[in-house]
């Protein structure tokens, strides 16, 4: 699978030098979703994970038949505001400011096993920021798994140390 070819660059979104990597094209073609959802399901299939922590919005699109794959709940980390219960919440650096993810504090039974799923790793400040919910919530990160990475910003730097999967590095 040629997975490079059904990522859509699009230069200067959502700001002037930055090149988007669009994965609408790939959600768009059946053959590209199922073949991202099944190397991630066989890679993940005999580790015994509770649940998949998909990142707001599109670590949803592939977090949710993830876990579904995996027979392991789904729980969405979410922007600010947006989640109706009791949360934990962590800041995160941006190139400018700050942003803030939040997870519910129920989302996860105390000692379960967690997996990580966003589309891309750029800086790695989101997915470090949700690595620390899952700690404070007592559970065990098993891994990250992500689409794409793009390498020149060294993003797996801020990672804690578990295994990081990637299918695609730019
Ligand atoms: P970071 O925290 O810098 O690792 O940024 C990761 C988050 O920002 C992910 O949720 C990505 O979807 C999004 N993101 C960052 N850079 C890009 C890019 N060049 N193309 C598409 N999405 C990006």
């Amino acid at each position: 699978m040629d997975l490079k070819s059904l990522i859509r660059e699009i230069p200067d979104f959502p700001k002037p030098g930055i090149l988007f990597r669009d994965i609408t094209t790939l959600l768009q073609k059946p053959e590209g979703l199922s073949y991202v959802i099944d190397v991630f399901a066989e890679e993940f299939a005999d580790q015994s994970i509770d649940y998949v922590a998909g990142i707001e919005s599109r670590g949803f699109i592939f977090g949710a038949p993830l876990a579904y794959k995996l027979g392991a709940g789904f729980v969405p980390v979410r922007k600010p505001g947006k989640l109706p219960a009791a949360v934990h919440s962590m800041e995160y650096d941006l190139e400018y400011g700050t942003d803030r993810l939040e997870m519910h504090q129920d989302a996860l039974h105390p000692g379960s096993r967690v997996l990580i799923v966003d589309d891309l790793i750029a800086t790695g400040g989101t997915a470090a920021a949700t690595a620390k919910l899952v700690e404070q919530c007592d559970s065990t990160l098993v891994s990250f798994a992500f689409i794409i990475e793009l390498t020149a910003l060294e993003g797996r730097q801020q990672l804690p140390d578990v295994p990081i999967s990637c299918l695609l590095q730019y």
